[in-house]
């Protein structure tokens, strides 16, 4: 039995010495790991000391991209590179407790789950502001998509061969994990902890990143807001043509003609505006088939174990 641990680092120098200590500590009898490091174009020694442990560990992997390819990237290539019977997706800076492995892969062996994933109740650590988008972005998307979000997921979870497999048949190039994860179905059981503070080095996202991946998301697994502009323009249409009716009417019985042109110019202002908004989220779409279909790969590798060892 072999379970492959996939840990995605981009600038990560200062975590990967504690994060590799604290998993070497984690013991099951008769499993093996595999701990595959992607490096996502780190622009520190992050490269060097993962192909430190590799030369002397031959339990450790690795994976170095030729320039940062985010997040979503390294952990494709990291289940691709993945050869294990169960496969783990692990944060490099500890926010994931590695301990809970153990009762991760008890819970696979013992019961019919194909997938333990874990999700954190709290969000300590995080900004007023990021808390408060956070809760209201998974409000929007659990409401518009077919797919779950689960509010607090992690990427942290380990899960199945025959799962792996599912999700690496989704060939799509704008790749929302945490959907993708739920598209694919299987049975997931939900661990909670309390989220952690991370033990060195910090958060790689910022409010614009975390803000556009939000939209990302939103866009890989719901049409509803290409459904919301074509309702706008339906409505609008109908309020057009009760207004050109009153209008007709008044001017026929009171001889009124249409007065005031401040009206006028609001009028299309707002009229444009709600144009534009709707274009825009068409756009957003024809951006991601776009993207689609240049059918560009994922990430581009540029150094792995098998070039050193
Ligand atoms: N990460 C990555 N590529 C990126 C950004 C982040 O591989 O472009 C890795 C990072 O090294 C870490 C994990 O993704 O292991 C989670 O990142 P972080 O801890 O910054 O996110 P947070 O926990 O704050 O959501
Ligand atoms: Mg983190």
């Amino acid at each position: 039995m072999k379970i492959s641990i996939v840990v995605p680092c981009y600038n990560e120098e200062e975590a990967i010495p504690i994060f590799y200590e604290e998993i070497n500590k984690i013991k099951i009898a008769k499993v093996k790991f595999e701990l595959i490091f992607i490096d996502d174009g780190s622009k520190d020694q992050t490269l060097d000391i993962i192909r430190n442990l590799a030369s002397n560990d031959k339990n450790v992997r690795y994976i170095s991209f030729s320039r940062n390819f985010g997040k979503e990237a390294g952990i494709l290539a990291g289940l691709e590179a993945a050869t294990g019977d169960y496969v783990c997706m692990m944060d490099v800076d500890l926010q994931d407790p590695p301990e809970l492995l153990i009762e991760m892969y008890e819970t696979l062996q013992n019961t019919d789950y194909d997938c333990v994933a874990t999700r954190s109740v709290s969000r300590n650590g995080y900004s007023f502001l990021r808390k408060l988008f956070t809760k209201f972005y998974y409000k929007i998307i659990n409401k518009i998509s077919k797919t779950e979000i689960v509010d607090g997921a992690r990427d942290f979870r380990l899960m199945t061969r025959q799962m792996v497999d599912a999700i690496l048949s989704l060939k799509e190039y704008n790749r929302y994990s945490k959907g993708i994860f739920s598209w694919v179905g299987f049975k997931t059981k939900w661990l909670t902890f309390e989220n952690k503070e991370r033990v060195a080095g910090t958060t790689k996202w910022n409010f614009w990143k975390l803000f556009a991946y939000s939209m990302e998301s939103i866009i890989g697994f719901s049409t509803i807001p290409l459904l919301i502009s074509s309702i706008a323009g339906i409505l609008f249409c109908i309020i057009s043509f009760i207004m050109i009716i009153v209008i007709i009417v008044k001017t026929l019985i009171f001889g009124d003609p249409v007065s005031g042109w401040p009206s006028t110019v609001c009028i299309i202002f707002f009229v444009s505006g709600v144009q534009l908004f709707c274009l825009g989220i068409m756009g957003q779409y024809l951006a991601k088939t776009y993207l689609e279909v240049k059918n560009r790969p994922i990430y581009i590798i540029k150094e792995t174990e098998k070039d050193v060892k």
